[in-house]
This record gives structure tokens, C-alpha cells and sequence, in this order.
């Protein structure tokens, strides 16, 4: 009988406990034996092995193991857009999912002194196993590659049967090469397995294997993971299998698609339904036996139905129990308010909610992962997720204080445990710290207990190295501009008796006027400094966010990440000085929260392409602020980010007085953004952030007469530029000029040492890089006026005092 009803108050105690229970599987010996001869053989004989099996028993012997890259271009081209699309929009959805799995690294301290972390890395090479059979399986590919792209593994291949003479289908190529790998194996079953755990001579050796198979792949799974030099196995398998928990306000046609759904996986598949309503009972049964006579595969639904059942249940209560006790690998609650029952819910491998919320869509593209727990496995493992490709790992470092307070504790354990030379090496370094404590005893610095309160996270922060100050030199250090802002004869003193204007309204309209923007994209800040520090507590939570930073680049972002407790994801710079895109995508992927873009870069003093910073913004919408700092922008011929805000709810732009308008001691910036952006800041900025003198210098620069002079020193900075870097281009002291769209040149010396002491030696400081972030022996000279560029031009073209070091 197909979809037997039963009664579950009218059942005995041996009936209750067989109606729940699953058809047992096929654990023959011989599977076994027949494996393990597989395996030894393809350890031993490698490619040959897999050639003649593939000819036995997968579709043909391929001409290639590895599948070649024109095979995949032409299987991409052959593929339908319709599908293509179908394909991509489950990948977006599963990427989406699955990369807000990330979870930060971990750092505690359990006792005072004793830090403990857990930090997570990838494994290296993980093999994904897809299954050829009746029909190609591309959803099971993109189930096991997403997540193993999100979580870094390094290595990714595919090994699936060649089904058509020896080739794999074309959709799971072209899935592919969606999912981005790019080393797929035409070698399917067990020798498939094998190879990927032991390596072949073209097969490379993986860690982990995941994905779904044939009883000969899970016999071959499980022997190769039971061995050390094998190969870790995903999950236990098991047949597929669904549990429905309906009421009478269910549909009888979705209870029953549902049920069918499952029931054509495979013979061994069982569907059960948890129903309180006997009515609906029957009429799902009728249903499903309606349904069944139009569905293609017949032979699976009427062995598998047999198999499954209804159980006639007295309460929604009793059902969710019984349910448990199943832990079925999929739950599906179509009863009223499927919500309410969540708490209730102890195992499963995952759960849909409602009428609207059909198995398929989760088997496909609605996000989760498809690869779940089933056989009740559930009641103790998960189903896939990004951690299942991690590796995590422990750190803990303790301080003296903290061994000197904890040690004992250890030192007791171990000697409980009877193991004397654990509790040695705790005891050798107690009495240690007991013979250099009372050494210390009579040297302690008085203020070290009141560091010892501050964040961790900011007595390890590495401070931003500000410009050196004295007053001696000349300043071609601070990219500041060489001459004070123009003389406005009018000026009044000023009332420093009262607070000023918190967001002087005066300020924000002249600012706004100048970047052509609404007062209510505008929030000015205590130097762009302060924005940035504004928001990256903003947005930013301390322990859970990451900011990405591309070094070498101005060095505020990553301190206020720092000091906030944000993590900084640095994506170098390329060679070229420019935005390494797909690994900026992939820390967005991760779930940054704020990328920083600084156009034109300080140090490296050159625009970043505007295409890559357009694809960036385009990637990122709602996923991550994209703040670009424009504090140069003046020295450059490119247009403003600002105009593209409306286009962009996540563009934040930072501008400055402190550059080309010579305002940097008045300390003024601004942040550019969406109205909700602005007023979160509003909410955090200190009161009166701006000093009345500030306000008051800033206002009158930016109006009326000033703005002639200011331009004309813009053009003048913008001329003496290309003529420092092309005298200095002949200096035997400099082997790079590097292209600069800002008011400094950064400069790749042959010895940086000499020439900054020559420098010194004329009273000029400039800014040294020499060993950050790949610059070699570079420094960075500020244009400043023609005579101090003179100077500089003068002392590093001849070799009058002391030749250069070669
Ligand atoms: N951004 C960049 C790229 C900078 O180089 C600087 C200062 N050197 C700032 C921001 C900070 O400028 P402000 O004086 O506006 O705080």
C-alpha cells in the first residue's frame, strides 16, 4: 500500500516505535571489500587505474583526466542563458548566506593575564565530489564549492563521472566555472575518492571530501577517512528523507508535492506525514496517488511511498516530540503559525516554515545549504556550512602575571592526574617569576597598574606616526600648504567666551556651496581625521567588524579600526599602485562593514582607477560602506566622487580644508554622505567640535577673495610639481619618481639614509617609508614654494658632498 494512514493513538508500543523508525540501509560486505580493492589499486597503478575503471564503469575512458579549460569555455557556450541565469542567481544567494557565516577570530581573556583565541584558516585542498547518475546534479557543486571559495581553501577540485564518452555534462562544467574552479576531474565512484585522497600522478591529493554518491562513494568516503593518510569525509550518509508537521489548515496538494518531492530521490527515500487532522490525511493521500501518475520517475515514487506514511497524531505538541525523537534531515511546518513552534524544534537539519516555503527552494537557491544531515544524524551533526571547510585554531599566550596567578591551578591538575612532568614545566617557570619578582620587587613603575586598565586592543595598537615636529626645519613632511591662507584686513575678535555653533550653520553652507552638495549631506568634522575616527565607531562593533584597507595608504584608517577593536583586512596595493579587485570582493564577500579608498592615495601619491573604483561601488551596494578620502583631490584633473552619491546610498566622501586651502592648523573637514549617514555621526561627534577661530578663518577662506588666491597656488603647486619630478628624475640619489596627482611626489631613493640627511643638512624634513608596505627605500616630499623646491632640486642633483651609495 502506497502512503500507508495510521492511527497513532490505535498503535501498540512495537507499531509506534516501527512507525517512526527508517528503512535499513544496505551495509553490504561486499561493497567493502570490492572498495578497498579499488582504493589499493588506484594507490598502486594511479591514472591507469582510473582510466580502466572510468571504461567499466563510468560513461567511457576519458582522453584527458583533467578536463581542459577549452572543454569548460565550449560547455559555458552550450549552456542555455536561461539556465545560466538560474544558475548564477542560486550561487548569489548561496554566496549571500554563507559569507555571513564568517565568523571573526575569537580573543578572550578567562583569567587576568591569560589570553585565550581561536583564529580560523582555511584548509588547503578540498575535493568535491558530484555525483554523474541519471541526471547532473550542478546544485551539489555550487553546495560544496561557495562555501569552500568564502572560506579561502586555496585548492579546489572536482571529480565527477564522465557520462557522455567519457565527458562530463556540460551543466556541471559551466557550474564550474561559475562557481570559480577551474580543475575538474572526469573520473567518477569510488577510484574517484581514492584518487582525491591519495593523489594520482594528475589527480592532486586532497584534505577533505565532500559531496553525495552512490554506495560505493560513501564506502569509499568512509575508508579513506578512517585513515590517517587519507582523506576527512563531510557528513555520514544516509538516504533522503522528509517529515511534514500539517494541520487542518494545510493545502492537501503542497502536503503532498511535498512528500513526493522526497520520495523521488531514491527507493530508499521515506516521506512522513505528522498530521492532526484526519480529513486532511485522506485527502493528501488521494492527492499524492493523483499526483503520481504524472511524475516521470515512477518506479523510485512507488517503492519509496511504500515506505513512507501518515501518522494521525493527537497534537501539534505531540507531533514536534515525535519529530525530535526522528530528527528528521529536512522539517517542514505547514500549520498556523509555523513560527511559534521554533523554540520547540531540538533536531533537524533544517527547518521550512509555512505554506510558501517548499523543500526545492532550499535544495536550489533560496541560500542554505542543500548538504544536511539525514538517517537522524541529525540529533548530532549540521548541515554544511563555511566552518566545515575551516580549520580552528587555538592560541593562548599568558602573561607573567597570569601564569604566576593560574599556574598553581595547573600544577594541582597535574599532579591529580598523576602526570609529574606536566606539573614540572609549570612549576620551573613559577619559581622563575618567584626569584625575578623579588629582583623587580624594588623597581615596579608606579603608573603600570593604571595601564594595565586600559583596552588590550589599545596597548597593543600601533600609533599613527604623525609627522616629526620641530621647529628648526622646514616642513616638506606634512603635505600642509607652504603658505598661510590670505589676509582678510576686516577681521573682529572673536567671543572665545562662548561655545561655537555646534554644526556652525555658516560653515556647512560655504562647505556645501564649494562641494556642490545639500547642507544635509554635510557633517564637518575636527579635520578629516575626525571622520574618519567618527565612522569607524559608527559602523564598526568591537570584536565582530572588519574594515579593508589598502596599504601602502593613509594609516588613520587602520588606527581607528584599532582603536574601535574593528579588524583591518589589508588588501595591498598591486604593483601599479592600484586596487586588487577580486580580493577586495572577496573581504566584501566576507562582510566587512567599511571599505577605505583613498584617491588620490597618500603616500603613493597617484589617482586609483575610477572603473575599478566604479566596480567597487557597484559590488558593494548594501553591502558595505565605500569611503573615499579625497583629501588631494584638489591637485588632480579627476571629477569628485561626490556627484555620484545619489547613485551610491553607501559612497561617503571625506574632503579637507587642510590641503590646498592651507587651513591645516584650523583643523577642518568633511564627510559627504546620505542624510541617514549624516545624522548617525551628528549623534556621536563631540559637541562643539569645531573651535570658533576655525570656524570663523574657514568661512572667510572660503569666500569671496580668498578663492582666487587659493587657486592660483593650486596651479602654481600643480606646475612646480612636474618640475621637481623632472629634475629630480636626472638626480643620481633617486631611482623612481612616481607619478603624482596631489601635492607631494613620493620618491624611490638609492639610499634613503643619505638623502634624508642631506636634506636635514639644508633644514628641509620630508617623510620617510623606507620598509612599510613594499616601499622600499621611499620617501615623500611635499611641493612647497619654488624657492624650497630649489633647494631640494639643488642638494639632490649634485654629488658635491659625498657620491650616493651605490
Ligand atoms: N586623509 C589623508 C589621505 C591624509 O593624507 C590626511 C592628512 N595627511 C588626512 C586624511 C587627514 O587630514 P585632516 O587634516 O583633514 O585631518
Amino acid at each position: 500500500m502506497m502512503l500507508p494512514i495510521l492511527e497513532y493513538a490505535s498503535l501498540n508500543a512495537a507499531e509506534r516505535s516501527a512507525a517512526l523508525s527508517r528503512p535499513a540501509m544496505d551495509h553490504r560486505d561486499n561493497v567493502l571489500s570490492l572498495v578497498r580493492e579499488t582504493i589499493a589499486r588506484v594507490r598502486k597503478e594511479g591514472d591507469s587505474a582510473l582510466l580502466d575503471y572510468a571504461q567499466r564503469f563510468d560513461g567511457g575512458a576519458p582522453i584527458n583526466l583533467r578536463v581542459p579549460t577549452t572543454e569548460i569555455d565550449d560547455a559555458v557556450a552550450s549552456v542555455g542563458p536561461d539556465a545560466l541565469a538560474a544558475l548564477q542567481r542560486a550561487i548569489d544567494n548561496v554566496r549571500r548566506f554563507h559569507s555571513a557565516q564568517v565568523l571573526p577570530p575569537l580573543s578572550i581573556e578567562t583569567s587576568p593575564g591569560v589570553r585565550c583565541e581561536r583564529i580560523f584558516r582555511p584548509i588547503d585542498a578540498v575535493g568535491l565530489y558530484v555525483p554523474g547518475g541519471s541526471a547532473p546534479l550542478p546544485s551539489a557543486l555550487i553546495m560544496s564549492s561557495i562555501p569552500a571559495s568564502i572560506a579561502g581553501c586555496k585548492r579546489r577540485i572536482v571529480c565527477s563521472p564522465g557520462t557522455q564518452g567519457g565527458r562530463i555534462d556540460p551543466i556541471i562544467l559551466a557550474t564550474a566555472r561559475l562557481c570559480g574552479i577551474e580543475e575538474v576531474f572526469a573520473i567518477g565512484g569510488a577510484q574517484a575518492i581514492a584518487a582525491m585522497a591519495y593523489g594520482t600522478a594528475t589527480i592532486p591529493k586532497v584534505d577533505k571530501i565532500f559531496g553525495p554518491g552512490s554506495s560505493w562513494v560513501t564506502a569509499a568516503k568512509q575508508l579513506v577517512s578512517a585513515d590517517p593518510e587519507g582523506a576527512a569525509l563531510d557528513l555520514p550518509a544516509g538516504p533522503s528523507e522528509v517529515l511534514v508537521i500539517a494541520d487542518e489548515t494545510a493545502d492537501p496538494a503542497f502536503v503532498a508535492s511535498d512528500l513526493l518531492a522526497q520520495a523521488e530521490h531514491d527507493p530508499l527515500s521515506q516521506a512522513i506525514l505528522l498530521t492532526t487532522s484526519r480529513a486532511l490525511a485522506g485527502q493528501v493521500q488521494k492527492s499524492a496517488l493523483e499526483f503520481r501518475r504524472s511524475l516521470s520517475r515512477g518506479d523510485i515514487l512507488d517503492q519509496s511511498l511504500a515506505r513512507s506514511r501518515i501518522i494521525i497524531v493527537p497534537s501539534l505538541d505531540q507531533a514536534i516530540d515525535f519529530s525530535n525523537d526522528y530528527a528528521p534531515e529536512h522539517l517542514i511546518l505547514q500549520v498556523t503559525e509555523p513560527r511559534r513552534w521554533i523554540d520547540r524544534i531540538r533536531s533537524a537539519g533544517s527547518v521550512f516554515l509555512g505554506a510558501w516555503s517548499p523543500e526545492p527552494m532550499g535544495d536550489y537557491c533560496s541560500g542554505t545549504n542543500h548538504v544536511l544531515p539525514t538517517y537522524g544524524y541529525a540529533r548530532a551533526y549540521s548541515g554544511l556550512s563555511v566552518s566545515d571547510f575551516q580549520r580552528r585554531i587555538t592560541v593562548q599566550e599568558l602573561s607573567r602575571d597570569g601564569l604566576r596567578d593560574l599556574g598553581p591551578t595547573a600544577s594541582t591538575l597535574a599532579r591529580l592526574e598523576g602526570l609529574d612532568a606536566h606539573a614540572l614545566a609549570v612549576d620551573v617557570r613559577l619559581e622563575a617569576l618567584r626569584t625575578s619578582d623579588s629582583a623587580e620587587r624594588t623597581s615596579i613603575q608606579p603608573d603600570e597598574a593604571v595601564i594595565k586598565l586600559a583596552r588590550p586592543a589599545i596597548a597593543s595598537l600601533r600609533a599613527y606616526e604623525h609627522a616629526h615636529w620641530d621647529s628648526r626645519f622646514e616642513r616638506l613632511h606634512a603635505n600642509e600648504s607652504p603658505w598661510a591662507p590670505p589676509i582678510d584686513p576686516d577681521g573682529e575678535r572673536l567671543a572665545l567666551n562662548r561655545y561655537p555653533e555646534p554644526q556652525p550653520k555658516a560653515l556647512i553652507e560655504a562647505l556645501s556651496a564649494t562641494y556642490g552638495v545639500e547642507s544635509s549631506n554635510l557633517l564637518v568634522t575636527r579635520g578629516s581625521d575626525e571622520g574618519i575616527d567618527l565612522l569607524t565607531r559608527a559602523f564598526c562593533e568591537a570584536g565582530q567588524d572588519s574594515v579593508i584597507v589598502c596599504p601602502p595608504t593613509f594609516g588613520m584608517y587602520s588606527v581607528a579600526a584599532g582603536t574601535q577593536g574593528a579588524r583591518v583586512t589589508e588588501v595591498p596595493l598591486t604593483r601599479e599602485f592600484q586596487l586588487d579587485l577580486p580580493k577586495i570582493k572577496s573581504a566584501i564577500d566576507a562582510g566587512a562593514k567599511i571599505l577605505w579608498l583613498c584617491s588620490p592615495n597618500n603616500p603613493t601619491g597617484n589617482l586609483l582607477h575610477s572603473s575599478d573604483i566604479g566596480a567597487l561601488l557597484d559590488y558593494s551596494k548594501n553591502r558595505c560602506l565605500v569611503v573615499i578620502d579625497e583629501a588631494y583631490t584638489e591637485f588632480s584633473d579627476a571629477p569628485s566622487w561626490i556627484t555620484k552619491r545619489t547613485s551610491y546610498p553607501q559612497l561617503v566622501v571625506l574632503r579637507t580644508l587642510s590641503k590646498a586651502y592651507g587651513l591645516a592648523g584650523a583643523r577642518i573637514g568633511a564627510v559627504i554622505a546620505q542624510p541617514s549617514v549624516i545624522n548617525l555621526l551628528r549623534k556621536i561627534i563631540p559637541p562643539y567640535a569645531i573651535s570658533s577661530g576655525s570656524i570663523d578663518e574657514a568661512i572667510r577662506v572660503l569666500n569671496g577673495a580668498s578663492k582666487a588666491v587659493i587657486e592660483s597656488r593650486i596651479a602654481n603647486t600643480l606646475v612646480e610639481r612636474k618640475r621637481v619630478a623632472s629634475r629630480l628624475l636626472s638626480s643620481p640619489f633617486i631611482e623612481t619618481v612616481y607619478p603624482s596627482d596631489s601635492n607631494f611626489l613620493l620618491l624611490q631613493t638609492k639610499d634613503s639614509k643619505t638623502v634624508l640627511s642631506r636634506l636635514r643638512d639644508i633644514g628641509i624634513l620630508v617623510r620617510d617609508f623606507t620598509g612599510r608596505a613594499s616601499l622600499g627605500e621611499a620617501i615623500r616630499v611635499t611641493i612647497g614654494t619654488s624657492e624650497q623646491n630649489d633647494r631640494i632640486i639643488e642638494v639632490l642633483s649634485s654629488n658635491s658632498i659625498g657620491s650616493p651609495t651605490p
